[in-house]
């Protein structure tokens, strides 16, 4: 079904009808040329227009469009970006390429948010903007993926700071007839699709958005047949109270599942991006129970199909409900599959609060799962220990994909034509091949100082203009609005800090020591200014309590015009910021980043990172390519506190300073590192690394094992759904009845000199019962001393003799002389060569250990 253009269409010009099309695909928002393009028809009312192409050709008098369409230039550029256009929609790609058998893959990503460009501003921070970026790497490398998220009718929210660093939020409501969306048409009426709530129905518009190849479909609850305040749903994002949460939830997972089915679309891979969107698998699950199939084999076929990613490193940061409001909201669904109702609810219990969790319910029905970065995965895995059973946490199956950055819509345009110029051409397509990024070296310096010294003036531009609207609208005296035009100094080093105010961000961490910061801002040799920014939710008081004190301080005499506060954090704002400062400062507390992105941007414009070994930066920071504050050791909050306190001074001072204005002409050491950081920062944390790897290690895998359990009426679903049961309700039968480590020595065949001294043999005797031995594995575990840490080894045995009565005996080859205290256990868990992960299921049969 194809989405038409909105009956409000803006009537163009034929030589430069196309425009349209161009506005309503947000290919322009990463494409220099296109941008240039909407740009130059009227700077003025491009600006007005939030960037938004779609209300820009809206907004233009018939006597310029008159003017535009015999404008011989402009109509020229207009062929040049039409075309452009034209070839990436119809070029080969990576996927086409790399996987021509793997047509029958079909991915649908849900998000809550999307970040994709500030006209379409239906994003808060860092997961919307991953979503984003995901979703255009996605349609770069021709992965066949389609999103799912929400239309909210008035966005996150605009930011204002008052005149004494008060935080104002305020809402607007946007006119989706001038947004770059479509509604989606079907029989000349915009498609809905109904979810139902306890007592009504709500009914729910599908829109789409064109990312490049790729549609992503939102859907919004403003609809006439709703009651007013079911319209509200979706107004806001991560608006409202709980009920408001559970509710839009199961807009995006429910009615995301059903806007797929009206669409036509049945993908094989459905793609949790975080817990918010876990109440698809309950629909899913639906479906499958009306075809007829049993629960267990339900479940199983849901979660063939489902990746999820997580992204919250604290137990505190997952979506929860009480039992009672799941049951409420999701009452019409649990009636109308009574039977299971208890089976249902207990994929999302937490045993442990006794809450409905929504991580967990993602847990319980994804088969597979990753953190965003290395350390959070590790994080991860550590937080789901119990949720296997007792298993060591390295063996938890999480994985880990860290986060990347879309490179074209975060770097600056100067950048590419410098990589145009110096790079292989095929930097862009291969940009996660560390190879071509090699080439930077040779990039001359004065070219890189030139491209990075014009970014840092326009970002002073765009800050001083901020601070005076601000100003001017927050009545001040003419005067202090005058003054901002001093503000900032364009040949000072600068340091970025921007991001989304939650508290554990310490945003005010450098405030520590404010004698000490005094001394370093007001060098007159060698001056240091700061420049911040960013959204605290507004429910967050000790957030906005930041904002004040930032505020504050850059109000005090010592740091005025050296110390600001920019208002109305966005992606507009962020390009400045990342490519314009000269450090991008990032201190939360560890391991409360589960990856971090901003730093990522800052450094493909060869901005240098000066950050906590958190999220990517732990995986990243080499040594030579930006600095580290603090260690990698565990720390209670207080003591991580100070010691990153003293190490941002002191590291400031002894190195960042000293070398940034290390410069005769150029400061050559700088800009070394520079390049060191673009060199080997950019190939990794890019979002084209990061969906191959999603695409080789979650969906193709998925859509090959979704595809397989399907089949012929769900066999292999209902053979692995069957073999679970018959596991499940026979594993008590599976005992190890006995052990013996002692062959080695007492081996009277084996010439003595032949024994290794350090190795001995260890057998065990295994009670089966009716479960064949090939459908487990039999392991010794035991631990082995590597410097100050004990490092988990799991040895597989071998069976010998044979499986009588039940029985049967298993041999491996250990080290005889274990020092660490419990020397071994032995364990036995099922598998299945159709399970996703070695612990499907959560049983493991163990001796303690072993003396
Ligand atoms: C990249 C980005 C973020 C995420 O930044 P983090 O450093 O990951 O917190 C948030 N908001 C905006 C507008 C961004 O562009």
């Amino acid at each position: 079904m194809q989405a038409a253009f909105p009956q409000t269409v803006k009537h163009l010009p034929p030589t430069i009808e196309r425009l349209n099309e161009l506005a309503a695909n947000l290919w322009f928002s990463w494409n220099h040329e296109a941008l240039q393009l909407f740009a130059q028809i009227d700077p003025v009312k491009w600006a007005a227009s939030g960037h938004n192409p779609v209300r820009l050709l809206h907004d233009l008098e018939d006597t310029q469009l008159a003017a535009l369409s015999t404008n011989t230039e402009f109509i020229a550029s207009y062929h040049q970006v039409i075309s452009a256009f034209d070839s990436y929609l119809n070029g080969t790609t990576w996927f086409q390429k790399t996987y021509a058998d793997r047509g029958y893959a079909q991915i649908a990503y849900f998000s809550a948010e999307f970040g994709f460009h500030e006209s379409l501003p239906i994003y808060s921070g860092g997961l919307g903007i991953l979503a984003g970026d995901h979703t255009k790497s996605a349609s770069d490398l021709g992965i066949p993926l389609i999103g799912i998220g929400l239309l909210y009718k008035k966005g996150y929210f605009t930011q204002k700071i008052d005149a004494s660093g008060g935080q104002q939020s305020e809402l607007y409501p946007y006119d989706f007839a001038k947004l770059p969306i479509e509604p989606v048409i079907h029989n000349d009426q915009q498609l809905t699709v109904s979810i139902d709530m306890p007592g009504r129905t709500i009914t729910l518009q599908v829109w789409q958005v064109r990312v490049g190849r790729n549609p992503i479909y939102l859907l919004d609850a403003d609809h006439e047949a709703n009651q007013p305040a079911d319209k509200e749903l979706t107004a806001q994002l991560y608006g409202g109270n709980q009920d408001t949460r559970i509710a839009q939830e199961m807009v995006l997972g429910i009615g995301g599942v059903k806007a797929l089915r009206a669409l036509g679309v049945y993908p094989n891979v459905y793609h949790i991006n975080e817990g918010h969107a876990a109440f698809l698998t309950l629909e899913r699950l639906k479906e499958l129970l009306h075809l007829g199939l049993p629960f267990h084999v339900a479940v199983e076929t849901v979660r063939s199909a489902t990746v999820f990613t997580t992204h919250t490193p604290v137990p505190a940061g997952h979506d929860t409900f009480s039992i009672e409001m799941v049951e409420h909201y999701l009452g019409p669904l649990l009636q109308e599959l009574s039977r299971h109702k208890q089976e249902i609810v207990a994929l999302g219990l937490d045993h442990h609060s006794g809450q409905f969790n929504m991580t967990h319910l993602a847990m319980n029905t994804a088969g597979m799962r990753n953190g965003v970065s290395k350390l959070h995965g590790q994080v991860s895995r550590e937080m789901f220990k119990e949720f296997h059973g007792h298993i060591d946490a390295s063996e938890v199956p999480i994985g880990s994909i860290t986060n990347g950055v879309h490179l074209d819509t975060w770097t600056a345009p100067q950048w590419k034509e410098l990589f145009d110029r110096f790079l292989p051409g095929t930097w862009r397509e291969e940009q996660a091949n560390q190879h071509q990024w090699q080439q930077v070296e040779v990039i001359p310096d004065e070219s890189i100082w030139k491209v990075h010294q014009q970014l840092k003036d326009d970002l002073v531009r765009f800050t001083r203009q901020n601070l005076l609207e601000q100003r001017r609208r927050n009545g001040e005296s003419e005067e202090r609005i005058q003054e901002v035009r001093q503000y900032l100094n364009p040949k000072a080093l600068t340091i970025g800090f921007a991001r989304r105010f939650a508290t554990y961000k310490r945003a005010n961490l450098i405030f520590n020591d404010l004698y000490r910061l005094k001394k370093l801002i007001n060098d007159p040799e060698r001056p240091v200014q700061f420049i911040f920014a960013g959204k605290a939710h507004p429910a967050d008081y000790p957030g906005q309590e930041l904002i004040r004190e930032i505020y504050r301080v850059s109000q005090m005499k010592e740091f005025v015009g050296k110390i600001v506060m920019l208002e109305n954090y966005d992606m507009n704002m962020a390009r400045y910021l990342v490519q314009g400062v000269d450090v991008w400062l990032n201190n939360p507390r560890r391991p409360l980043e589960a990856s971090g992105t901003s730093g990522q941007k800052a450094a493909m414009n060869g901005v240098l990172n000066f950050s906590v070994l958190d999220g990517w930066w732990e995986e990243g920071y080499n040594g030579t390519n930006g600095w580290a504050i603090g260690s990698t050791g565990a720390a209670d909050w207080a003591t991580q506190e100070k010691e990153n306190t003293h190490a941002i001074y002191h590291i400031l001072e002894k190195e960042i300073i000293p070398l940034y204005y290390n410069q005769g002409a150029l400061p050559h050491q700088w800009i070394s590192r520079m390049k060191r950081s673009i060199q080997s920062l950019s190939p990794t944390y890019n979002t084209h690394r990061m969906v191959q790897d999603y695409t080789e290690k979650a969906y193709l895998p998925t859509a090959e094992r979704a595809r397989l359990f399907v089949t012929n009426q769900y066999d292999v679903a209902t053979k692995v759904a069957d073999y679970k049961q018959f596991i499940r309700n026979n594993w008590y039968h599976v005992q190890i009845i006995g052990i013996d480590d002692r062959s080695a020595k007492l081996s009277t065949e084996v010439p003595l000199h032949e024994i290794k001294p350090s190795m001995k043999d260890v057998t065990a005797q295994i009670h089966f019962g009716p479960i064949w031995p090939q459908d487990t594995a039999v392991e010794v575990i035991y631990y082995e001393e590597h410097g100050d840490s004990w490092e988990q080894k799991i040895i597989s045995m071998e069976p010998i003799g044979e499986l009588i009565e039940q029985q049967q005996s298993f041999k491996a080859t250990i080290p005889s002389h274990l020092v660490h205290g419990p020397h071994f256990s032995i364990r036995v868990r099922p598998i299945s060569a159709n399970f996703a992960h070695s612990f499907e299921l959560s049983l493991v049969t163990s001796t303690l250990s072993w003396q």
